[in-house]
């Protein structure tokens, strides 16, 4: 096929955040818009993320971006039933020490004016909420009933459905291979479909956005970063709910119920970093050996009896997209036309539909219900570095003691 495509906006990535600008330009009525895929939705990182929906985050954007995020998906499985596979089932913050409990309080603070509903829970109220865990030497609870959890593959491709039911195109099996520029303008973008032109190109392929973005000339601080989570076998119904998603700061670790299953990751514990180029470079690259999780699995077994009993059945191990400084890239880049939206780094399912919400109004020049400064691809400059080894190191040694300091942002 070598015809040109023409397009209002053309999206780059079919994953989570991708699929959700889409979703959200066609729900502000916008449908001359084509998403370009290389393999399928959700083939990137989305399809293997662990699916938590979690509103407690230190940056006030972050809170209100996935605050309307699980609204969204709590309103989508309600209109179409199996949809999101979103649990609802409220998340539970984990303290077993009273310098924590006060800094729940904090949190719970913050989320309360941004109008998150939480209450802090003890004894025999927290024991009502998870009749499943064992709550010994707990302190207290952060208890967030509208928190939740999804399957990421199921909401991606409800929210591609929603976007060509209005008239958007994805096209799946489709490489972007570069941008052609004309001074320092895009005037085109080359891909295995031929020609695409565009009034406006959004790139959101996730760890591979640097490749991409360098043809532009444009550089970011974004590399690829491993995380993992493992999978119980099967537990009997009754040994696993009611069990709300759980989070333990102190332990670095959070779990959730995952259909018959328990899902458990840890946070923060030695990640593998990449270059993006040295990422592997295939559809749904993982590995599903089992792993102790940097040792947290025994923690988790002990706050819930029914891991230890069934056993771990595989693991998830897989890359996503991360930014030199653990905040989102979401913007306008100094070339014309070109908005650049990556960096999921750990919590980009639960940030997908404020997300998508907010850089579509913003590409229709919408007013801006959340102000997205702190995201700005601006904040490194006006030429950014993009990841080498040796920024990668940097990187690579900051990151403990950044999350260290911000320990309770798991
Ligand atoms: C193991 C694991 C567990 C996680 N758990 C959670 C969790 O519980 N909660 C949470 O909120 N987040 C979690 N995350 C993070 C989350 O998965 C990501 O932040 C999110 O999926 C990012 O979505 P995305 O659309 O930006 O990227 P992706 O899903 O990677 O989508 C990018 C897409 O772009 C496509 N693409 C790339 N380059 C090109 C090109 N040149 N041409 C055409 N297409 C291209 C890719 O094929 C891909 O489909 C987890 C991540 C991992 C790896």
């Amino acid at each position: 096929m070598n015809d040109v495509i023409r397009c209002r906006f053309a999206i780059v990535g079919g994953g989570l955040w991708g699929t959700s600008i889409a979703y959200h330009l066609a729900d502000l009525g916008v449908d001359d818009v084509v998403i370009v895929e290389r393999w399928d939705i959700a083939d990137g990182s989305s399809w293997a993320a662990a699916g938590f929906v979690g509103q407690v985050r230190h940056r006030r954007s972050d809170v209100e971006l996935i605050k309307y995020s699980a609204g969204l998906y709590a309103e989508l499985e309600s209109a179409y039933s199996g949809s999101t596979g979103w649990g609802g089932e409220g998340s539970l913050r984990i303290s077993y020490t009273s310098e924590r409990s006060a800094e729940f309080s904090l949190l719970a603070e913050q989320c309360t004016s941004l109008g998150v509903p939480t209450s802090i829970l003890r004894g025999l109220e927290l024991a009502e909420i998870a009749p499943t865990l064992n709550l010994d030497g707990v302190d207290s609870a952060l208890w967030l009933p509208t928190d939740g959890s999804i399957v990421p593959e199921k909401l991606a491709r409800m929210l591609a459905s929603g976007a060509t039911a209005a008239g958007i195109q994805v096209l799946a099996d489709v490489e972007a291979y570069r941008f052609d520029m004309k001074a320092a303008s895009i005037s085109g973008l080359e891909s295995s479909a031929g020609r695409i032109v565009a009034d406006h190109y959004i790139v959101a392929a996730g760890m591979f956005t640097p490749q991409l973005i360098a043809t532009a000339g444009i550089g970011l601080p974004l590399y690829a970063r491993q995380a993992n989570y493992v999978v119980s076998n099967s537990v009997p119904d009754d040994r696993l709910r009611p069990l709300p998603t759980v989070r333990v700061p102190d332990q670095q670790y959070y779990a959730r119920a995952a259909d018959s299953r328990i899902a458990v990751g840890a946070t923060r514990r030695a990640p593998v970093f990449a270059l993006a180029e040295d990422v592997p470079n295939g559809r749904r690259a993982h590995t599903n050996a089992i792993t102790d999780l940097g040792g947290v699995v025994p923690d988790a077994e002990r706050l819930i009896p029914a891991l230890a009993e069934a056993g771990l059945s595989h693991a998830v191990t897989a890359f996503e997209s991360a930014t030199s400084d653990g905040r989102f890239i979401i913007g306008p880049t100094q070339v014309p036309a070109l908005t650049v939206v990556a960096g999921g780094q750990g919590y980009g399912v639960a940030a997908a539909g404020g997300i998508g919400r907010a850089v579509a109004r913003e590409l229709v020049g919408a007013p801006a219900e959340v102000d997205l400064s702190d995201y700005r691809p601006s904040r490194f400059g006006s030429a950014p570095r993009s990841v080498d080894a040796a920024l990668l190191e940097d990187i690579r040694q900051s990151y403990g003691d950044r999350y260290r300091i911000a320990a309770v942002q798991s």
